[in-house]
């Protein structure tokens, strides 16, 4: 089935000062649009593919098509990854978990605080292209990163929180200051949804 574009729980500007609304209004108008797009023209002449979800397509990537796996991998990482970021973000959200992530974050990394580091680390130093992610793996937390479009669900894990650093993610705002960027996120992450995620993936 063609991966269906999502529309924002959200206003463009309801992540203000945060994270911009001009923004907010490319990255998801604009960038994300064209991975679905993209994903759709590529799955398009692949009957094979038609009864899988978007997201089963970019976890079972070894099971698509040769001739089209590398736009897959791509446009549809891409369209997967975009649509799962949008809803880990809310407006007068962010601060500190409460809830059973709260416990499995402290659990894992000792403390929230600790947490933070090794998240904001791991965001800064992903090397070009690419996003953090929170995921669970074999019943554990750990910080992940990937390039490019790539999903840690390709190899099995399962994501509860994540952030894009590509540049389109901050430029128009922070410029090269990623860091800055990665500091404000903290601000807007919807913890409710990451304990939906996280209780969904234990
Ligand atoms: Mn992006």
């Amino acid at each position: 089935m063609a991966y269906a574009f999502p529309e924002l729980k959200y206003a463009y500007d309801a992540l203000e000062p945060y994270i911009d609304a001009k923004t907010m209004e490319t990255h998801h108008g604009k960038h994300h649009k064209t991975y679905v797009d993209r994903f759709n023209t590529a799955i398009a002449s692949k009957p094979e593919l038609a009864a899988m979800s978007g997201e089963e397509i970019i976890a079972n990537i070894d099971k698509v098509p040769e001739d089209i796996r590398a736009a897959v991998r791509n446009n549809g990482g891409g369209a997967v990854n975009h649509s799962l970021f949008w809803s880990i973000m809310a407006p007068k959200a962010g601060g500190e978990p409460k809830g059973p992530v709260a416990d499995a974050i402290k659990g894992a990394f000792g403390s929230f605080a600790e947490f933070k580091a090794k998240f904001t680390d791991a965001a800064t130093t992903q090397f070009g292209s690419g996003w953090a992610w929170l995921v669970v793996s074999g019943g554990k937390l750990e910080i992940v990163k990937t390039a490019n479009q790539d999903s840690p669900t390709s190899v099995g894990k399962k994501p509860v929180l994540l952030i894009d650093v590509w540049e389109h993610a901050y430029y128009l705002k922070y410029q090269n200051r990623r860091p800055e960027y990665i500091e404000a996120f903290y601000n807007v992450i919807n913890w409710e949804r990451v304990n939906e995620l996280y209780v969904a993936a234990k």
